[in-house]
């Protein structure tokens, strides 16, 4: 445990850090209907977590393709079929998606429990056993799985003290997570009509691995009666999927403005800098010198002494640059005074703001 913890850590202090969201259009948002095929999730009679869950993803899902603008829907799965927790994560890592959001359906011995909840991965201050349950619940998925000791890193789903690996998980995305799950959470007490029973933390095993902004709703309780007979309902799962949508779109808007924002105001401070690279497509060159899982703090050590530091996102990593011009012998001289300090550094050039090949790049200055 100790092991497990020191990796755990040093991963967390990797994380940390005031993350702006940055994304190239399209927006790529993966939607997992939770459990299928030889996991049905909960079960009441006849009716079975896994199908409501897939149900509302559908759904949710073709709203959001017909009336977000340039959003691509992923699926974790279209059809009853059985998928790793783990492969949830990758699929949505894989495809650099940037929101991740996970479909279930909630269950209780106490069947007079119900309405919606939103959660987040993470552990709450003043935790309720209730919470705590409703994730090591999800995480018995993986005793599906074949090889799961290996897989989640000694996670044991039988012991609610595995929960504690989640107490350092406190990620990047956390803000970015809890803006969504809060509107969402408006959105199925509003739309949906659902009672509210908040937004929570937990510590959700499909959650862990996603390295973009996620949440994982629980629609309500097939445990009760009343909860029940409506997610199965046609009523159920489009009132759900609206919700669903409609806070989607909401969150999209929001952070879509505050992009713009932080774009123009990135111009402009380019303009006052080197009007050169204000001339939209002529090739700027810059050093690329280090990779990281997550954005880094303006005052992290790797940082220091670099002039014009930027960053770009490719394949779910951020590539630091530093240097910035059009001049291709005078970034060969950064170039060499970086390589003392980062022997492995090389030039990229960009039109654009996209990445493009040297020789590419140079074939345009000599035009
Ligand atoms: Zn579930």
């Amino acid at each position: 445990m100790r092991f497990l913890k020191a990796i755990l850590t040093s991963f967390i202090i990797l994380c940390i850090s005031t993350a702006i969201p940055v994304f190239a259009e399209p927006f790529i948002l993966v939607l997992d209907a939770g459990h299928g095929g030889k996991d049905p999730g909960a079960v009441n009679g006849k009716a079975q977590e896994k199908n409501i869950n897939l149900n509302v993803a559908l759904r949710a899902g073709k709203l959001i393709e017909e009336n977000c603008k340039d959003v691509k829907v992923l699926y974790t799965r279209k059809t009853d079929t059985f998928v790793e927790l783990s492969k949830r994560a990758d699929i949505a890592n894989k495809a650099d998606a940037d929101m991740f959001i996970s479909i279930h359906t909630n269950a209780a011995k106490n069947t007079s429990a119900y309405g919606a909840e939103t959660f987040l991965l993470g552990v709450e201050e003043n935790r309720t056993s209730a919470n705590f349950n409703v994730a090591i619940e999800e995480n018995k998925a993986i005793l599906y799985e074949s090889d799961y000791e290996t897989t989640y890193a000694g996670y044991d789903p039988n012991s609610s003290e595995s929960q504690i690996i989640f107490e350092f998980m406190q990620n990047e995305h956390q803000k970015e997570s809890l803006k969504m799950a809060s509107i969402t959470q408006n959105r199925l007490t509003s739309t949906a009509k659902r009672h509210n029973r908040g937004v929570h933390q937990a510590g959700f095993l499909v959650l862990w691995r996603s390295a973009m902004p996620s949440i994982l709703i629980e629609l309500g309780f097939i445990s009760n009666s009343n909860d029940m007979k409506y997610m199965t309902s046609q009523k159920g799962v489009e009132e759900l999927s609206q919700s669903i949508y409609l806070a989607f779109n909401e969150y999209l808007e929001e952070t879509r403005k505050a992009q713009n924002k932080t774009t123009q105001i990135g111009l402009n401070s380019n303009q006052n800098k080197d009007t050169e690279s204000a001339n939209p497509s002529r090739p700027v060159f810059k050093v690329q010198f280090l990779t990281s899982k997550s954005v880094l703090g303006k005052k992290d050590s790797r940082l220091e002494n670099l002039q014009d530091i930027s960053y770009y996102k490719d394949n779910g990593l951020y590539k630091y640059t530093c240097g910035e011009t059009t001049d291709y012998n005078r970034i060969l001289e950064i170039k060499k005074e970086v390589a003392k300090r980062y022997k492995d550094a090389f030039i990229v050039a960009f039109i654009d703001n996209k990445r493009v090949s040297i020789d590419e790049a140079r074939r345009w200055s000599d035009k």
